[in-house]
């Protein structure tokens, strides 16, 4: 059986920085507050607790005084003035590309109506939402266009700026902002691709080892954006696609010693598991 790990596969250098001061923190302190989960990923969050780190969905949860970390994917520009409020000791964990887009859309709502194309629900698009202020719009797809232009009738501004969820599918977000400007066509937009180019870098990837082998592995959480994503591209390229977040997961998979396997995985998945998956593979 032949085994291909996709070079990009595992930890982004957003999400490695996050793990690793986060678990050099929990070493050092007690009774640690991370607002949501850390990663999208059980096992790392299992290992965090295991180290005192408690995951909490409210910051209002958080005794004053306490140390809280603020994960990668970011949060609400709210959160920042409530954490002072209740004199929390933060470590802000957000990645910097993150950060950047906050800074963007904090600059441009004052005269831009703001369309961020992402999952409404992911903690992301919802702390980049409330830095893009009222007047913005989360949209998943073509078909909420309208709820946009209505949204933007409403408002005050007559030019829209466009950003991306960081891990959101490339091609889709450049479609989706083919029709916006389409839609939108009797005022200035600003399409800007914010989609990070690790991101990007794995899909690419992705998209090339599901067209070269007979199964593929996707290694993530089922609630990791990125990870679903290259499940949605070896979907399309191989007629084989296991999403799992461990090599227990494949337990009831037959393999073929004349297959050809890839192995490719999310952001927030450690590298270990990623080698537990293919030392597996290779013991069959
Ligand atoms: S995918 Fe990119 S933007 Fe998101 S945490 Fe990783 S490095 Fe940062």
């Amino acid at each position: 059986m032949e085994v291909i790990v996709g070079k990009l596969a595992g930890f982004c250098p957003g999400v490695s920085r996050a793990v690793n001061k986060a678990l050099e923190i929990s070493e050092n302190y007690k009774n640690i507050y991370c607002l949501g989960e850390l990663v999208h990923n059980k096992q790392v969050v299992e290992e965090l607790e295991k180290n005192n780190v408690k995951v909490v969905d409210d910051i209002y949860e958080i005794p004053d005084n306490s140390i809280v970390i603020f994960r990668a994917h970011g949060v609400k520009e709210s959160i920042y003035k409530i954490a002072e409020e209740k004199k929390l000791n933060t470590i802000d964990l957000t990645c910097g590309k993150v950060r950047i887009i906050h800074d963007k859309v904090k600059k441009e709502r004052e005269k831009s109506f703001i369309i961020i194309v992402g999952e409404k629900e992911h903690p992301e698009s919802i702390a980049t939402k409330d830095f893009a202020g009222e007047d913005s719009i989360v949209i998943f797809d073509e078909d909420e266009i309208i709820d946009a232009y209505k949204k933007f009738e409403k408002s005050k501004y007559n030019r829209v700026y466009v950003v991306a969820q960081t891990t959101f599918n490339l091609k889709r977000f450049q479609q989706i902002s083919e029709e916006i400007k389409y839609n939108f066509c009797e005022v200035e937009v600003i399409i800007d691709n914010t989609i990070c180019d690790a991101t990007e870098k794995r899909q690419i990837e992705t998209e090339k080892l599901s067209k070269e082998v007979d199964k593929i592995i996707v290694i993530g959480g089922k609630n990791s954006a990125n990870t679903r994503k290259l499940v949605e591209i070896s979907n399309k390229n191989c007629r084989e696609v296991y999403h799992i977040q461990t090599k227990e997961d494949l337990k009831n998979v037959e393999f073929d010693s004349t297959n050809k396997i890839g192995i490719v995985a999310g952001a927030s998945t450690p590298n270990s598991i990623i080698k537990d998956v293919e030392n597996y593979l290779m013991e069959m």
